[in-house]
């Protein structure tokens, strides 16, 4: 099971977030059937999200949603996480694979950034049931992601910190997956924090550690000497989950015309919606697909989409449509 811990260390000047998402991870692996470095940016990606919600999030309701964009052959990679535990992720493109970096690690700064080092990362805040989005994004410095975390924590937050992210696969999947997120809060003491400094450098690769230790034990070490204290005593369980569902497979059809789809009912007997977050495929029959229309308001004369129910406001009453003529829309 993928679960989280938090806990502080020197005296409260030091936050800790640390996941195992060996699970979860290669939960999505076979979801979106990912090569080995798709799968390791996914990964990195997935976890930096659940630790980041922790960081950033105070609202059981709210989400943080982590975007990196690239001039690499991964395209982008985003996931969407909550202090729920759930998160749910995909990259642009599954397939997209480069030759392992000379120390034999997979390349993902090359695959998501590119030689050129270009793109940025987003961090989108939301906070419901109401209240704007709230975004800020930095561009990226290496594509490797933890890094590219840090840099945004330190710039767009002003907190520094060191984080954490490693995937570790073999032929037959993901073998360990994790993060970890150290924070200075403010007022931490000066000492406390080179120690916690020359403890990070020490501490090597986070997947080959959880190879030999709990991750329990990797936040006593990576704190030696500082004190640590478990905040959570129930570790928080972890998962990979959408939230798709047949309402939103339909949102996607109606912005097909009433011809289109009468069209798939014709040639294929309805319509396959397939989730971009989670892969998970749903068919939508022809009684379905026709409740579409039932919901739909569109212009007599063109036929553009003026309203849909559910759907807040597409057109305004009064205003006109793309044809010329004016909008009514039924009280
Ligand atoms: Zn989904
Ligand atoms: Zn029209």
């Amino acid at each position: 099971m993928s679960y989280l811990l938090r806990g502080v260390a020197a005296e409260g000047g030091v936050r800790v977030v640390a996941a195992d998402t060996t699970a979860l991870v290669e939960d999505a692996r076979t979801r979106h059937d990912t090569t080995p470095t798709a799968t390791a940016a996914l990964g990195r990606t997935l976890t930096g999200a659940l630790l980041l919600s922790h960081v950033l999030l105070k609202n059981p309701q709210d989400r943080v949603t982590l975007r990196l964009r690239g001039d690499g052959p991964l395209g982008g990679v985003i996931a969407d996480a909550g202090l729920d535990g759930a998160v749910r992720g995909y990259v642009s493109n599954p397939n997209a694979t480069l030759p392992p970096r000379p120390d034999g690690k997979l390349d993902v700064g090359g695959a998501l950034a590119g030689p050129e080092v270009r793109g940025d990362l987003q961090v989108i805040r939301a906070h419901a049931p109401y209240g704007d989005p709230y975004s800020s994004s930095v561009n990226l410095v290496s594509g490797e992601i933890a890094e590219d975390i840090a840099v945004f924590l330190a710039q767009s937050e002003q907190i520094s910190s060191a984080v954490l992210l490693g995937v570790y696969l073999e032929a037959s999947g993901v073998v360990r997956s994790g993060g970890v997120i150290l924070q200075a809060l403010p007022g931490v003491d000066e000492g406390a924090l080179a120690r916690l400094e020359a403890n990070v450098r020490a501490f090597g690769q986070l997947t080959d550690a959880m190879r030999r230790s709990s991750l329990l034990e990797l936040l006593e070490e990576l704190c030696a000497g500082l004190d640590f204290k478990l905040l959570t005593p129930d570790a928080l369980p972890l998962r990979f989950s959408c939230r798709c569902s047949d309402a939103k497979a339909l949102d996607a059809l109606a912005y097909f015309t009433p011809e289109e789809r009468e069209r798939m009912i014709a040639e294929d007997g309805g319509a396959e919606v397939v989730c971009h977050w989670c892969g998970e495929a749903r068919w939508l029959g022809p009684e379905v697909i026709r409740t579409i229309s039932r919901d739909e308001v569109r212009c007599p004369a063109c036929g553009t989409l003026w309203y849909r129910e559910g759907q807040a406001k597409m057109v305004r009453e009064g205003e006109r449509c793309a044809c010329g003529r004016p909008v009514t829309l039924p009280a």
